[in-house]
């Protein structure tokens, strides 16, 4: 299929072929739903070419997969990045998913005076009655413009990150603790490096608790579920699959070496400012990490399941020095710190999607994943109904609706009344 020209039309036109595309696939179809995926690299590329060597995922093998088909890993393993997206295109290729790869789609608008769209795309125009946008929850890495490029310092996104070899000798600022940036410092330090991290607001889950893993708990207590409070601030999970999986204890990592911090606020005559924050911000993720031992607990207790006690995981050692006296300034230079690591989140970039359906900061505006503009989806988004939304699991519950609802649509434009001619 792949030097073949581009079809002038299909039914769906699903344009992204990470795992919320072959989910799409996957169940249009099974409708038996025409479509075509486009994609401008390799399926799954993100896992391959945006993401540290050494990722693996952050769930363990038997719950981060779709339903149908497991990793060929042991299933309590983390497989490694290229694992997953191994996993990814043997999947799309035993649904025998229509992708193509090395297809970008450059614009996308409505057709003038009749149903569909007509995508530009680099190999060709094709149009189609539907539309799914599966372009990823993290399209764009963000940076803050607060350290210039003039301060001499190596500065990068998470995304940019591959391995402590390719940072120059120095120390490192790490700024962002959730899931990307606390994996990134532990593993700095772990190569030898002095990493300073500077940590947010976080959640911090156990890894495993009285014998399940954390996705568990958070499967059986509804939280993958849980769907988005309006207005709440998304506040960044801190869990980590590396090392056999261990959980995310800033005070471990201040005990190994590195030197926590506030926020990164500001940068002024080659001194870092860090806000007040570091104390509060530690706490929150120890309230957060307790209240769901007490849920855990409160739930094994209810369902008298029998899972072994394990009174030590309450165990809160003392505030390491660098949180109960922290660091308000840091002097790069004289510090020696050579790079920072920005693992800062990710905006939109839909700039291709020329429809009605996004709100002043460029984010899309749907209903389920059903965009403003009749006919058009998304898929994968962060917290699109619910949590587990832009997760592997998740984003699979999300395409089925959104296969039901075009399924609906065609229904709807493909009736005539009776009146009309015909039955
Ligand atoms: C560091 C990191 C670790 C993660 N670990 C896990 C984990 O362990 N478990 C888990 O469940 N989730 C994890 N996630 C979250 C989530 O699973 C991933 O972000 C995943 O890549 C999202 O898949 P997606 O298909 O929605 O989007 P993406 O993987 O971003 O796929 C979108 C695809 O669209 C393509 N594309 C974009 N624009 C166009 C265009 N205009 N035309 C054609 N193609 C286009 C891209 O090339 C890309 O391949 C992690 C995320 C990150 C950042």
């Amino acid at each position: 299929m792949q030097d073949t020209p581009l079809p002038e039309k299909t039914g769906v036109l699903v344009v992204g072929a990470g795992q919320a595309g072959i989910a799409m696939s996957a169940h249009l179809g099974a409708a038996g739903i025409p479509h075509l995926v486009l994609e401008r690299a390799r399926i799954a590329e993100r896992w391959r070419s945006e993401r540290w060597d050494s990722l693996v995922a952050n769930g363990p093998a038997w719950h981060d997969r779709f339903p149908g088909m497991e990793f060929s890993c042991p299933p309590e393993a983390f497989p490694g990045k290229e694992e997953v997206a191994d996993y990814m295109a043997a999947f799309a290729g035993k649904i025998g998913a229509p992708v193509r790869c090395g297809v970008e789609v450059t614009s996308l608008t409505r057709l003038k005076d009749r149903p569909g769209f007509r995508a530009e795309t680099s190999a060709g125009v094709v149009e189609a009655d539907y539309v799914v946008a599966a372009t990823g929850p993290f399209q764009r890495p963000v940076i803050p413009q607060i350290v210039p490029e003039s301060a001499g310092i190596v500065q990068m996104h998470s995304t940019g990150y591959r391995n402590p070899d390719q940072l120059p000798e120095g120390a490192v600022l790490v700024v962002g603790a959730g899931s990307s940036g606390s994996q990134i410092a532990d593993e700095l330090n772990r190569a030898g490096r002095k990493v300073y991290l500077s940590v947010g607001p976080h959640e911090r889950p156990p890894r495993a608790y009285r014998g399940r893993d954390f996705v568990w708990w958070l499967g059986v207590l509804n939280k993958w579920d849980m769907e988005a409070v309006p207005g709440a601030d998304h506040v960044t999970i801190a869990v980590s699959g590396a090392y056999g999986g261990r959980t995310m204890d800033f005070r471990r990592l201040a005990g190994e070496g590195i030197v926590l911090t506030g926020r990164t606020e500001s940068f002024r005559g080659g001194v870092l400012q860090f806000a007040p924050d570091l104390a509060g911000n530690i706490a929150r993720g120890d309230a957060y990490y307790l209240a769901l031992l007490d849920e855990a607990d409160a739930f094994a207790a209810r369902n008298g399941l029998t899972l072994p006690e394990e009174p030590a995981a309450r165990v809160i050692g003392p505030d390491p020095d660098c949180v109960a006296h922290p660091l308000r300034e840091l002097d790069l230079k004289a510090a020696n710190v050579t790079s920072i690591i920005w693992a800062t989140g990710f905006a939109f970039d839909f700039g291709w999607l020329k429809i009605d359906s996004f709100d002043e900061r460029g984010a899309p505006l749907h209903q389920r994943g059903a965009a403003r503009e009749p006919g058009v989806y998304f898929l994968g988004l962060p917290w699109q109904t619910r949590r587990g939304s832009s997760f592997i699991w998740g984003v699979w519950y999300d395409a089925k609706y959104v296969a039901d609802h075009i399924e609906k649509q065609r229904n709807y434009l493909h009736y005539t009344p009776a009146s009309e001619g015909n039955a």
